[in-house]
């Protein structure tokens, strides 16, 4: 039975009958006669297609490495990526386009930080504050800073709704807190992380603030100095991007005083057999030949996303959520993990179908052609929080629609069929 809404396509904030048809890969059928539903946004977007044609463009037309080359496709191809570094700088409201690094992803962007800031800055005893709902990439790198400089790590608990406990946070953030690193919203859950609040705490306490932007960035409108952080990371494929691509944003006289993360070419500024001095952020981070068609690919993302705007993204995302956790809620058996409300979320909706595991229910989804991630979402101290191995994930993105919400309820509905729950 489907729902009677205000909500339906025709209502959401932009057109998504035309957003579709710069996509693709959502007409492609996953077997004959099954149309691919995608709704694993949070592992990974789709690639709208001027993202795939300005990769094209730039080998075609374009393609030499960057930096010193005196001819005229390394000039272009510098331009370009250079350009690109400015586009993103504006898009999170950066001060200065020589604070955007360009990374691998938002797991190397993090991993910088550890190596280049906290092998810098941080000291056996020194506490850095994480919460329990972090993405693997946002404990592990501490983890390891931990066990190689005796700093000690802080996890601010997830309550049984999937929030933080803000009250612990209270007491956790204290004078020895050097470090508060925290997502802006769970890829697991998808709650949504007090940041004022977070960050109000930390710089009570004068400390860095580092934001994993993984799944902010991509689904609502990031300014980092409104913020008053440190730190941002995120990547370029959970954004319209391309694999590969993802950016730290550091504040500059913080990376001014960081030592690089890795050496080799590009980085340096004069090189002897003996030693070797530094050159000014942002190459100073960059060794090697970078990514430069994922840069390029990523500011056309990010043209994208802006000529949208963020606001109508989430907005959008919010309608869905919402249409997404009334169906749901009428589906027998299933049972949502995390806040009811979606103005309270991101467009994730974690899940579980009493009795059938969830990568069954997974694996029953795509034979009706719906693509939704099951496991542990590389958090596993929130399957452990909620005493549960794995949870089937629901993620939604702007071109995703209330019909497709439709067919996930239906395929769901199916699960329990097959199944034989009786329900
Ligand atoms: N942080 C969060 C919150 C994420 O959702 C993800 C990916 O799912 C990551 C970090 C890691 O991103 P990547 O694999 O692009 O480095």
């Amino acid at each position: 039975m489907t729902l009677v809404l205000d909500t339906t396509s025709t209502h959401l904030p932009f057109d998504i009958a035309r957003i579709r048809r710069d996509f693709p890969i959502l007409k492609r059928e996953v077997a004959p006669g099954v149309p691919l539903v995608y709704l694993d946004n949070a592992a990974t977007s789709q690639r709208p297609v001027q993202v795939i044609a300005s990769i094209t463009r730039y080998y075609r037309d374009h393609n030499a490495n960057i930096h010193r080359g005196v001819h005229t496709l390394s000039v272009e191809s510098t331009d370009m990526y250079e350009g690109e570094r400015a586009k993103i700088a504006q898009f999170i409201n950066a001060p200065d386009a020589r604070e955007i690094i360009f990374t691998r992803n938002t797991t190397e962007s993090i991993n910088l930080v550890a190596h280049a800031w906290g092998r810098k800055f941080l000291q056996a005893g020194d506490e850095v504050v994480l919460s329990e709902i972090e993405h693997h990439s946002n404990i592990v790198p501490w983890q390891m800073l931990r066990d190689e400089r005796g700093i000690v790590l802080r996890f601010i608990p997830m309550l049984p709704d999937g929030t933080l406990d803000l009250d612990e946070a209270r007491r956790l953030i204290g004078p020895k807190t050097k470090l508060l690193s925290v997502t802006a919203m769970s890829n697991a859950l998808g709650s949504i992380v007090p940041l004022t609040d977070l960050i109000a705490m930390a710089k009570a306490e004068g400390a860095t603030v580092l934001v994993d932007g993984a799944q902010s960035v991509p689904h609502m409108a990031v300014d980092v100095q409104a913020l008053g952080i440190d730190f941002l990371a995120f990547s370029g494929h959970k954004m319209l991007g391309p694999n590969g691509i993802g950016v730290l944003w550091g504040r500059l006289d913080l990376l001014d005083a960081m030592d690089p993360f890795m050496g080799g070419g590009d980085m340096i500024l004069t090189v002897t057999l003996d030693r070797s001095t530094w050159a000014d952020v942002p190459a100073k981070f960059e060794a090697g030949t970078p990514d430069i068609s994922g840069a390029i690919g990523l500011g056309v993302a990010v043209d994208y996303l802006a000529a949208l705007g963020m606001d109508a993204i989430r907005k959008h995302e919010i309608e869905i959520t919402d249409y997404a956790l009334r169906r749901l809620a009428d589906v027998p058996g299933l049972s949502i993990f995390g806040r009811p409300n979606a103005q309270e979320r991101g467009g994730v909706i974690s899940f579980e179908l009493e009795g059938i595991h969830p990568h069954d229910v997974g694996q029953v989804l795509d034979t009706h052609g719906v693509a939704i991630r099951t496991g542990h979402h590389c958090a596993q101290p929130v399957m452990a929080a909620l005493n549960v191995p794995a949870t089937a994930r629901a993620s939604f993105y702007l071109y995703n629609t209330t019909e497709e919400v439709d067919a996930l309820v239906d395929a769901l509905e199916q699960t329990n069929a097959f199944f034989g729950t009786g329900r």
